[in-house]
């Protein structure tokens, strides 16, 4: 790794890391928010629904609660009607009486027959019957041929003997109610779709003629009153244009009546089955059914439609009063839901976007301040790396020279030479120029170090390789040997020159000044390099011509 890349690593990596970290800190963070989101708007779209369908539950069942208690009160409703229209016809059959207590008996039952017959009431459902209390019929506006019959046998539709029963309360009370149940007559007849209700009755004794008087009312009746009002309640939803209402009575377990109705192409009194579609095109009568076929009272059912304006949702939920068997379906359209549940979702997406703004806000301050303190530790790093390295640079240079230099005296030690004279010897072989090559040697050195100590031998090493330093050309090569043996290498320079050269420097040293020592003298070998001959064998020669120099009396120059 380059070295100058350390302190940029140092840098970028953890702003790197940071910005990464910042990234993928964002990334969960708006994936977490959308889930956060979607599931709130989930929530409050479920919320508004079910308080819409609350609203209009409780709107149906407080009308329902009304009718209920119409229904409880029924008898206190219909029991002072009852009492009063009999005592209306007990009061003219009374008059009847006072005013022809002098005429025949059957004279006098014609009239009170005549009188009391055509008197009707209900929409003509109500009229008064007339019993002695034998059982014979003496008036039965429905059924005249009945009329003289002994009907103290007759059953009602439940079962009981229902003259029996009301000349018992005229016998002992005089007057009283009375409950029992009757075909209910299909357009005054009474046929195979007639069905047993209720009917509540009054009776009242008539002394005079030993006769009771009475009449009845099918309770059913009261109820289609109230179911009117019951309806008339809904009348009013048909303004709102998003809902829709149908009141209906169920017909066994597939089919039912239409009472009410806002839903247009079914009109009141139309029988609708599983097949019924709402104005949408959206079948759910067979829904219906299934849940109160399976026993349930109430329950919702939700689609969605698409049309011009766009995508609809709606909600249909029914409620069925089996005691009045009426089921009362109510529709609504959601659109306002979505409205809602997307301003709802714009104002948590703000809040996110702003949340994530601070996030991001904060996340670049940390990296700009991580940043900076980066960069510092940075450039200090760097600083202590380069003054580091430059420490080690030095040392390297050092260790180089001492692997170049001799050491006490500076110049070139053995091996520098070596490699010189292998490249000078290269050289001038190529291009054919001469290479001559000094070794010299000091003169009985032995005994300078004897006489004056090694350091003092040391000191005389060093000036003597200061002279013969100042006394060569740059180009020629100056080493130590080893001991007190030196070499000069002297490229492109012959045999006669090297030879005065090395004369010219042992005359320099002879008669240099060595202090107490007095005179130093060297003994000198000089050769030129020869055609096939390599730097080994030179040298030995070189030695060769120095030692001759030394048997020849010393101080003096040799060639070989
Ligand atoms: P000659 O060469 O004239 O025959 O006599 P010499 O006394 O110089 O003999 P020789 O060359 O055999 O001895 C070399 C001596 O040089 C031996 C040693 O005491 C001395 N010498 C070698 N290297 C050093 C050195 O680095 N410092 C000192 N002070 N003396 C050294
Ligand atoms: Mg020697
Ligand atoms: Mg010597």
């Amino acid at each position: 790794m380059n070295e100058r890349k350390l302190p940029f690593l140092i840098l970028i990596l953890p702003v790197l890391s940071l910005l990464l970290s910042m990234f993928l800190f964002i990334l969960v963070y708006t994936v977490q928010q959308r889930k956060i989101v979607k599931d709130n708007m989930k929530y409050i779209e479920n919320l508004y629904v079910k308080n819409a369908i609350n609203i209009e539950k409780n709107k149906i069942k407080a009308a329902f609660n009304i009718m209920r208690n119409d229904y409880q009160h029924i008898n206190d409703r219909v029991k002072p009607k009852l009492k009063e229209r009999v005592g209306i016809a007990y009061r003219i059959i009374m008059n009847i009486y006072k005013n022809n207590k002098d005429i025949p008996k059957n004279r006098l039952i014609n009239i009170i027959k005549q009188a009391i017959c055509p008197i009707r009431f209900d929409n003509g459902e109500g009229y008064f019957f007339i019993f002695n209390m034998k059982g014979v019929n003496i008036l039965l506006p429905p059924d005249k041929e009945l009329e003289g019959k002994n009907l103290l046998n007759a059953k009602d539709a439940s079962g009981e003997y229902i003259i029996k029963k009301a000349i018992k309360i005229a016998e002992t009370k005089h007057k009283g109610f009375v409950e029992w149940y009757w075909n209910k007559p299909v357009n005054y007849k009474i046929t195979k779709e007639s069905r047993p209700y209720k009917k509540i009755g009054y009776i009242r004794y008539i002394r005079p003629l030993d006769w009771f008087i009475g009449t009845g009312i099918y309770v059913k009746s009261e109820l289609y009153r109230m179911e009117k009002r019951f309806i008339s309640l809904f009348e009013k939803e048909k303004e709102k244009n998003r809902e829709y209402f149908m009141v209906l009575r169920p017909i066994g377990k597939k089919r039912a009546k239409i009472l009410a109705n806002s839903n247009r192409p079914y009109v009141k009194g139309s029988v609708i089955d599983g097949r019924f579609m709402d104005v949408n095109g959206h079948s759910y009568m067979n829904k219906v059914f299934g849940f109160l076929n399976k026993g349930k009272k109430e329950g919702t059912i939700g689609y969605s439609y698409k049309d011009n304006a766009g995508f609809h949702k709606e909600i249909i939920f029914f409620i069925f009063y089996k005691k009045l068997e009426l089921l009362v379906i109510y529709g609504f359209n959601l659109d306002n839901v979505e409205f809602i549940v997307k301003e709802a979702e714009k104002r948590y997406k703000a809040a996110f976007r702003k949340y994530r703004a601070d996030a991001l806000f904060l996340s670049i301050s940390i990296i700009l301040i991580v940043g900076v303190l980066f960069l510092f530790i940075a450039r200090r790093v760097n600083m202590v790396f380069f003054e580091y390295k430059k420490e080690v640079e030095e040392k390297e240079e050092k260790l180089e020279k001492l692997a170049m230099y001799d050491s006490l005296t500076g110049i070139y030690n053995r091996n520098k030479f070596n490699e010189i004279l292998r490249y000078e010897t290269n050289m001038s072989k190529r291009y054919k120029t001469p290479l001559s090559l000094i070794m010299f040697d000091l003169d009985h050195f032995k005994k300078v170090n004897d006489k004056y100590g090694h350091d003092t031998g040391d000191k005389v090493l060093k000036m003597i390789a200061q002279t013969v330093l100042n006394n060569i050309r740059l180009t020629d090569t100056f080493a130590r040997w080893g001991g007190e043996e030196f070499f000069l290498i002297l490229p492109k320079t012959d045999i006669d020159k090297a030879k005065n050269i090395a004369e010219v420097l042992r005359a320099k040293i002879e008669n240099a000044d060595f202090k107490e020592i007095g005179k130093i003298t060297c003994s000198f070998g000089v050769v030129s390099l020869k055609e096939n001959e390599n730097e080994q064998e030179l040298v030995k020669r070189a030695d060769e011509a120095m030692y001759l120099a030394k048997k020849n009396g010393r101080n003096r120059v040799e060639v070989l």
